[in-house]
């Protein structure tokens, strides 16, 4: 029997909430952009999530073949911490829904260790193979920066699905191998897939009408995309920013998280300000997709300074632009950026280094055009529809070796 109809998991964040701030990010992408390819090669799709604001118990046409089924999973307001209490409850109304609609599913696929939790017990109630992709984990976010802080249910949770779910899916072979070290996970039933970009939406742009666009000037421009939160390192990245030629005027564009509202940005906000560098740092909120290969396109050089990131999509997509990224090699990084070809990858989490790097980039244009053009070229095998037929092709494998379970 082949897959015909596919149930994906993700129940803390929809995945077509505005990604860029709060929880919502790569995560999101993925399963959106995964969900995208799935049902255009004619498999059925149904995402199941929590209701959030403005949005009731109800399944929504998302796309080709896709549905997404919104479940009650607690209240909108509820914190993260909170949610692990509504999870039977969840589970509970995936089964339902599935009585209801009189449909079978032949995979589960969860993401993130709270969505592992309900497909873990959805899968072994409908006897069909359970995929869980974690996108992050709670054993290696601990490791990468003291500080962090888990439900203490997660690690527990998390070693628990990598005993029993049927595939397991790493971004990067680095994830593959903390499994096993941090998790005795089997490595026999751990893939790897790493992600993907959308190559029509992220091409290169004329860098001049780019800025131009964004009403930006010639100065030197520095940029950072993603989530505000701690792991994503952006003290370091005002450290280093603050060691760059003072006689050359540059910017650091911070694209994501709520400026407004957010007590992260504040805290980057005074950091720059404590070392001299506020009139150089222009936070921009969230921005959408379809404007973000603009800033990728107007930037010399994007930055991704976390401590640690388990993929970054955020490179890729720079790289798809034409865009050198300099970061740290870890996690998936190394996976993604190819050090001294398409950007900077330090082994060691110094301003110094971090900063001579920017530099070198934003002194050379050549160096900049011959980087990014590597980038892009990387980028282009690495489109979202070659990681959703190489997730399909996993499914069936677990399918044929599993037998129908
Ligand atoms: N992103 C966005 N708008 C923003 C900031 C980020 O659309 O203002 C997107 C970005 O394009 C990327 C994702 O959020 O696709 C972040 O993914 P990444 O893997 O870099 O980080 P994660 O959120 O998974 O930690």
């Amino acid at each position: 029997m082949s897959v015909q109809r596919v149930a994906l998991v993700c129940f803390h964040t929809c995945p077509n909430t505005l990604v860029g701030k709060g929880k919502a990010g790569g995560m999101n992408i993925y399963v959106r952009q995964l969900a995208h390819h799935l049902g255009a090669m004619g498999i059925q799709v149904d995402i199941f999530t929590r209701c959030h604001a403005g949005q009731e118990a109800d399944t929504v046409e998302a796309d080709d073949n896709v549905r997404i089924v919104h479940l009650y999973g607690g209240p909108d307001s509820a914190p993260m911490d909170d949610l692990v209490s509504y999870l039977p409850q969840f589970a509970d109304a995936m089964l339902a829904y599935k009585e209801s609609e009189g449909i079978e599913y032949q995979v589960v696929h969860s993401h993130y260790w709270l969505s592992g939790w309900v497909g873990r017990k959805v899968s072994s109630q409908w006897d069909v193979a359970h995929a869980v992709t974690f996108h992050t984990l709670a054993e290696i976010k601990k490791q990468a920066r003291s500080g962090e802080r888990e439900h203490r249910m997660r690690a527990k949770v998390e070693g628990d699905l990598m005993a029993s779910a049927q595939l397991i899916m790493a971004l990067s072979g680095q994830e593959k191998q903390s499994m096993a070290r941090l998790y005795d996970a089997p490595e026999d039933r751990i893939s790897i897939v790493p992600c993907g970009v959308d190559l029509s939406l992220f091409r290169p742009l004329d860098m001049g009408e780019a800025r131009r666009k964004l009403g930006l000037n010639g100065e030197r421009l520095i940029l950072y995309v993603g989530r505000i939160e701690p792991l994503k390192g952006l003290d370091l990245l005002c450290r280093a920013a603050a060691m760059l030629e003072p006689d050359e005027p540059f910017k650091v564009l911070i694209v994501g998280g709520d400026p407004d509202s957010e007590e992260e940005v504040s805290e980057v906000r005074n950091l720059g300000q404590g070392l001299g560098i506020a009139d150089s740092l222009q936070f921009m909120g969230r921005i959408d997709q379809d404007a973000l290969p603009f800033y990728y396109s107007a930037a010399d050089v994007c930055v991704v300074p976390s401590y640690y990131e388990s993929f970054s999509l955020v490179a890729l997509e720079a790289m798809a632009c034409g865009t050198p990224v300099v970061g740290f090699r870890v996690g998936g990084l190394p996976t993604v950026v190819q050090h001294g070809q398409t950007g900077y990858l330090h082994s060691w989490r110094c301003p110094e280094p971090f900063a001579d790097s920017l530099e070198v980039l934003l002194g050379s244009t050549g160096l900049k055009k011959s980087m990014g053009d590597a980038g892009r070229k990387r980028a282009e095998s690495m489109g979202w529809d070659r990681v959703a037929a190489d997730v399909l092709g996993l499914y069936e494998t677990t399918m044929a070796t599993c037998g129908a379970l």
